[in-house]
C-alpha cells in the first residue's frame, strides 16, 4: 500500500525547536525528515502568532513568529531536510533491530535510526464549523487540509475562512477547480496582505467568487456534498459544491504522543538533561513537549536542547566516529557542510 522512507532521523514536528534540530543534526551529517500536521513549518509561531513580535530570541531584539520561521528554514536549507506536511504521526515503535518504525495517517511508513519528538503542545487539530451532520462528510467531501491537490481538480470547491490557509488554498486551487467560492464572515482578512490582494484581483476578474457570510448547512448523499448553505446579510444563499474546505483554526491536543509508551510527566515527555532522551533510548524529545526539572517553555531552551540531543543522536548513528568539538566560525569542515567555504 503506502510508501516507505528510510532515513537517519525523523523529527516529529516542524516548530522552531524541531527546525533547529535539523541544523544541529546536519552539522553532524545526520539526515532528517520532518513530519507535521500543519501545512507549513513554524509550529505555534506560524499557526498562532505569525505577526506577533518575539523579544527573547538571542541576537534578535525583535523578530516575528513568521520571520523566525523563515530564518530557521534558511539556516537549515544547506542540509536539505525533507518535509512531509499535512500528516500526523500516529504510531511510533522500536523494532527488534533497534531502528524505529513510524506510521502516519497518510499511509506512509518511516524507518529511522533515531526519532526526535518536537511535538510542542501536541497535535494541532482542526476546529469543526458548527454545522449539523458535518462528520458524515469528513474525509469524503469535507476536508480540513489539502493533502493532494488532485482531489480538488474539476470540483466545485467552497473554502471557508479568512486566514493564511484559506487564502493560500484559494490561490493555489483556483487554476485546477471547476468553480471556487471563498466564504468569510466579514470582509477583512487575517492572511498576508499580498495573498489578500491576489484574491481580490481574482474576484474582480471573475475567476472566483467571494461571499461574506456564515456557513449554515450542508446538503448531499452518502458523504458526498452537493450544496452548501450560508447566511449572509442579504439573506440565505445556497451554492452547488462538491468539496468544502473549512479553515476555522486549530486547537492543540496531546494526541497520539500519549500512546507511544514514553514515560510522561503530566502530559509532557520526561527527558534527561544531558541527552534529552526519553525513557526509550534513541527517541529524543526537545522543545515544549519535554519535561525535566527547571524546564522553561521558551524557544531558546529548545535550541539548547537540540544541540545536546544531536550529540547523543550521533553516538547512536555512528558509534565509532569520534566527534570533535568545533565552532562554525573557524571550522572549514563545518563551513563546507553549510556551503559557505
Ligand atoms: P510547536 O511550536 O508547538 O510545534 C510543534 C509541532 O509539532 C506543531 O507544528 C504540530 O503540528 C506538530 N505535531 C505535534 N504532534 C504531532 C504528530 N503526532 N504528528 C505530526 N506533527 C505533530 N516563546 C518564546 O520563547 N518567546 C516568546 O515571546 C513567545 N511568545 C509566545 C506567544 C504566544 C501567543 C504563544 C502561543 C507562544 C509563545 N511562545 C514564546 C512559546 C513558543 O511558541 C513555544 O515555546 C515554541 O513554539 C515551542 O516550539 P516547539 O518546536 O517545541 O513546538
Amino acid at each position: 500500500s503506502g510508501t516507505e522512507i528510510v532515513t537517519d532521523a525523523v523529527v516529529i514536528g516542524a516548530g522552531p525547536c524541531g527546525l533547529f534540530s535539523a541544523f544541529e543534526l546536519g552539522l553532524l551529517d545526520i539526515k532528517c525528515h520532518f513530519i507535521d500536521i500543519l501545512d507549513r513549518p513554524g509550529g505555534q509561531c506560524a499557526e498562532l502568532y505569525p505577526e506577533k513580535p518575539i523579544y527573547d530570541i538571542p541576537g534578535f531584539p525583535v523578530i516575528t513568529g513568521q520571520e523566525l520561521t523563515e530564518n530557521l528554514m534558511a539556516q537549515i536549507a544547506p542540509f536539505h531536510p525533507e518535509f512531509h506536511f499535512n500528516r500526523m504521526v500516529s504510531s511510533l515503535e522500536k523494532q527488534e533491530d533497534g531502528t524505529f518504525r513510524l506510521t502516519t495517517d497518510a499511509d506512509e511508513t518511516f524507518i529511522a535510526k533515531v526519532v526526535v519528538v518536537a511535538a510542542g503542545g501536541g497535535s494541532f487539530q482542526p476546529k469543526r464549523p458548527p454545522v449539523d451532520n458535518i462528520e458524515a462528510y469528513e474525509n469524503k467531501s469535507v476536508f480540513y487540509s489539502v493533502r493532494k491537490m488532485q482531489d480538488f481538480r474539476d470540483q466545485h470547491v467552497v473554502i471557508v475562512g479568512g486566514g493564511d490557509s484559506a487564502l493560500d488554498w484559494t490561490l493555489n486551487l483556483q487554476p485546477i477547480v471547476k468553480s471556487l467560492t471563498l466564504v468569510h464572515r466579514r470582509n477583512a482578512f487575517r492572511a498576508a496582505p499580498d495573498s489578500v490582494n491576489k484574491m481580490q484581483r481574482m474576484v474582480a476578474e471573475g475567476l472566483i467568487s467571494l461571499q461574506i457570510g456564515q456557513i449554515a448547512g450542508l446538503e448531499g448523499d452518502d458523504g458526498m456534498l452537493s450544496r452548501v448553505h450560508f447566511k449572509t446579510d442579504a439573506g440565505d444563499v445556497s451554492i452547488p459544491a462538491t468539496r468544502l474546505l473549512p479553515f476555522f483554526g486549530l486547537t492543540m491536543k496531546l494526541g497520539p504522543v500519549a500512546d507511544w509508551g514514553l514515560e510522561l510527566n503530566d502530559n509532557l515527555i520526561s527527558v534527561d538533561t544531558e541527552r534529552f532522551e526519553t525513557s526509550v533510548p534513541g527517541i529524543f524529545a526537545v522543545g515544549d513537549i519535554n519535561h525535566y526539572p527547571g524546564k522553561l517553555k521558551l524557544i531558546l531552551s529548545g535550541f539548547h536542547e537540540a544541540a545536546l540531543m544531536a550529540q547523543a543522536a550521533k553516538k547512536i548513528i555512528s558509534p565509532d566516529e569520534r566527534v570533535v568539538f568545533q565552532y562554525t566560525t573557524s571550522s572549514t569542515k563545518l563551513q563546507k557542510k553549510l556551503g559557505v567555504a
